[in-house]
C-alpha cells in the first residue's frame, strides 16, 4: 500500500463545549487525525470565553467552523459577530478555520488588513445542497475558491445519481492545490471513500451513526476499520458490489477484511446503482477492477458483460464481473457454485453421499422452490452434477421455463406437500419465504419434509431459518444460505485477484455477524 497522504476528519456537533471535548477524545479513540468544530451547532456559543477552552484543550488539530445558515449550517447571529469569532479563531492558533465563499475574500483581506499571523490555515468552502454540477461548473468553482487566497479548497455538492461522484473525482485527481471534495447523500458515499486515492486532503467520518453533519457521512469506525481509507493511494484498485438497496450488504466487511489479510492494495466499496449500464459507461477505468452484482441487476448484468461465462449464461444472470487487461467485462456466476458446493459438502458430511460417484447429487431427486436467480442457479448446477430436477413454483409459468430449460419437471407449489414420488430427495428453497422480518413463514409444512435427506434454504438472515429448523426435527441434514453466501463470495475474490480466498477468515468474519 502507499503510504497515507488523506486525513480522516470527524466533524463535532455537540450541544455543549464540555461535550465537544468528550467527543473529542472519542473522535482520536475512534481513528480520527482532526476534528472540525461545528461551534454553530452549541446554542449561546461565547467566543472570547470558549473558543481558547477547545483550542486548549485540544488533543487533535482542530478546524473552526461556524457554519452560517444561508450556507446549511446552524449559526443564526450577526454576520460580523460570526467573522469576529473565525478572526479569534485564527489569532488563537487553530489549526483551520472554514469560511464560505461567499465572504471569504473580505474575510481574508481582513486578516491581512488587521495584520493577523499565525499558522492557521484557511479552508474556504461551498456547498450546493441540490446537484453536482458539470465538470466545467465545478472547475470555475474551484477556481473562484483558489482565487479568494485560500490555503484549501473545499467544494461539497449533492449527488442525484452516483455517475455524478466520477465528475467530482476526476476534478480532485487533476487540482493543483490541497483540495477537499465531496459528494453528500446516500449516492455519493463512494466518494467520501475514495477520496484519498484521488489526492483528497480530508475526508469526513461521523462519531457514530446518527451523529453525521452532512447526509451520506460514514462513521469514523467505518472509514478507518472497514475501508482502510488512510491506506488507500493512487494505485488502489477498486471493487465493489452493486445494487439497489446496497447499504445492508455485508460484502465490504468481508472482501476488505481479505484484501487486506493478502496484502491486496484494494478497496471493496457499496455502489447505490439505479442504471447499471450508464454506471459501467462511466466507471470504466482500469481501475474499477471488478463488481459483485445483487438485486436487481443480476439480469441486466449479463448483457451488460462483453463476455459471459457459459454457466452464467444457462442460468440468465451475472452476480460477478471482472474487467480483464483488455479492458473488456467477463461475467460470472459464483452463486452457482456457492450453493452446490454447500449441498454437496452437506451430503458428503451427513454420510448421504455415495461412494465413486462424481457428485454425491447425482441421479438424486433434486426440488427446488422458486424460479428466479437463485432457483436457476441452483437449478442449473443441480442439473450438471446429474440430479433429476424438479421445480416448484408460485408463478407455474416460470417453474415450466425453468424445468424445460434443465429437462426436469414442473409442479404446482400448492401440490408440492403431497409430493413425495421417493425418499432421499434434496429440497432447495431458493425464494424469500422466511426471510427476515418474515421469519415464522416456510415454504412447506413441516410435515412434508420427511421426504428429503437434505433440505437447503437460500435465505440467510436468519441463519437458520424456519424451514431449516423443521427439517432438522424430522431427521434431515440441512445447509443453511449462509454456506451459499460465504462461497459464492470466495469465488468472486478469486475471480478479482487470481488468488485464492482466505476462507477461514471470511468464514469467521461472516459467523461473526451473526
Ligand atoms: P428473485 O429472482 O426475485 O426470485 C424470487 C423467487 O421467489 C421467485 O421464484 C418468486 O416467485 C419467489 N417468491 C417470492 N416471494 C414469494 C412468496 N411470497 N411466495 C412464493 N414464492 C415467492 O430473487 P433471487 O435473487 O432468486 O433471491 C431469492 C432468495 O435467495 C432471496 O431470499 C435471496 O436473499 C436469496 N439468495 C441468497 C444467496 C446466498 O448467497 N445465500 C444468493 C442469492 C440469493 P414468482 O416467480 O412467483 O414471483
Amino acid at each position: 500500500m502507499t503510504p497515507r497522504g488523506c486525513l480522516i476528519c470527524a466533524p463535532l456537533v455537540a450541544r455543549s463545549v464540555s461535550q465537544m471535548l468528550t467527543q473529542m477524545q472519542e473522535a482520536k479513540a475512534n481513528g480520527a487525525d482532526v476534528v472540525e468544530s461545528r461551534v454553530d451547532h452549541i446554542p449561546g456559543f461565547n467566543a472570547a470565553k470558549d473558543l481558547p477552552v477547545l483550542l486548549n484543550a485540544r488533543t487533535l488539530p482542530m478546524i473552526v467552523t461556524a457554519r452560517a445558515k444561508w450556507e446549511g449550517g446552524v449559526y443564526e447571529g450577526e454576520e460580523t459577530e460570526r467573522q469576529k469569532l473565525l478572526e479569534l479563531a485564527v489569532k488563537l492558533g487553530a489549526d483551520y478555520v472554514d469560511v464560505e465563499l461567499q465572504v471569504a475574500r473580505d474575510f481574508i483581506a481582513t486578516l491581512k488588513q488587521n495584520k493577523i499571523v499565525s499558522e492557521t490555515k484557511v479552508i474556504v468552502s461551498n456547498h450546493n445542497w441540490e446537484v453536482t454540477p458539470s465538470l466545467h461548473e465545478i472547475g470555475e468553482l474551484v477556481a473562484r475558491i483558489q482565487s479568494t487566497g485560500a490555503d484549501i479548497v473545499k467544494f461539497a455538492t449533492t449527488a442525484t445519481n452516483i455517475t455524478d461522484v466520477s465528475r467530482v473525482l476526476h476534478l480532485l485527481a487533476h487540482s493543483q492545490v490541497p483540495t477537499i471534495a465531496l459528494v453528500m447523500g446516500p449516492k455519493g458515499v463512494i466518494g467520501r471513500i475514495l477520496c484519498p486515492k484521488y489526492g483528497g486532503y480530508l475526508t469526513f467520518g461521523a462519531l457514530s451513526k446518527g451523529q453525521e453533519s452532512a447526509p451520506g457521512q460514514p462513521t469514523l469506525a467505518d472509514l478507518s476499520h472497514v475501508y482502510r481509507v488512510g491506506q488507500l493511494g493512487r494505485d488502489t484498485k477498486v471493487f465493489g458490489i452493486i445494487g439497489n438497496p446496497v447499504y445492508h450488504s455485508k460484502s465490504p466487511i468481508l472482501h476488505n477484511a481479505a484484501f487486506e489479510k493478502c496484502s491486496i492494495d484494494a478497496v471493496y466499496v457499496p455502489f447505490l446503482v439505479e442504471d447499471l449500464a450508464e454506471f459501467l459507461s462511466v466507471y470504466s477505468v482500469p481501475d474499477f477492477g471488478g463488481f459483485s452484482v445483487t438485486i436487481p441487476h443480476k439480469e441486466a448484468a449479463l448483457k451488460c458483460c462483453d463476455e459471459v461465462d457459459p454457466i452464467a449464461k444457462a442460468i440468465g444472470a451475472v452476480n460477478t464481473i471482472v474487467r480483464k487487461s483488455d479492458g473488456k467485462l467477463v461475467g460470472y456466476n459464483t452463486d452457482c457454485d456457492g450453493a452446490l458446493t454447500a449441498i454437496e459438502d452437506g451430503l458428503h458430511e451427513s454420510g448421504l453421499a455415495s461412494e465413486g460417484a462424481s457428485s454425491p447429487l447425482k441421479d438424486k431427486l433434486f426440488v427446488v422452490i422458486g424460479a428466479g436467480g437463485a432457483g436457476k442457479a441452483l437449478a442449473f448446477g443441480a442439473r450438471e452434477r446429474g440430479a433429476r430436477v424438479v421445480i416448484a413454483n408460485r408463478n407455474f409459468g416460470r417453474a415450466k421455463e425453468l424445468a424445460d430449460a434443465v429437462g426436469g419437471e414442473a409442479i404446482q407449489l400448492e401440490k408440492l406437500s403431497e409430493f413425495r414420488p421417493e425418499t432421499g430427495m434434496v429440497l432447495a428453497n431458493s425464494t424469500s419465504i422466511g426471510m427476515q422480518p418474515d421469519i415464522n413463514q416456510s415454504p412447506l409444512p413441516k410435515d412434508a419434509l420427511s421426504a428429503y435427506c437434505l433440505v437447503f434454504d437460500a435465505v440467510y438472515t436468519p441463519r437458520t431459518t424456519k424451514l431449516l429448523r423443521e427439517a432438522a426435527e424430522v431427521g434431515a441434514a440441512v445447509v443453511s444460505g449462509v454456506e451459499m453466501f460465504i462461497r459464492q463470495a470466495y469465488g468472486q475474490f478469486e475471480l478479482f485477484t487470481g488468488q485464492p480466498a482466505p476462507k477461514e477468515l471470511m468464514r469467521e468474519i461472516v459467523m461473526a455477524s451473526y
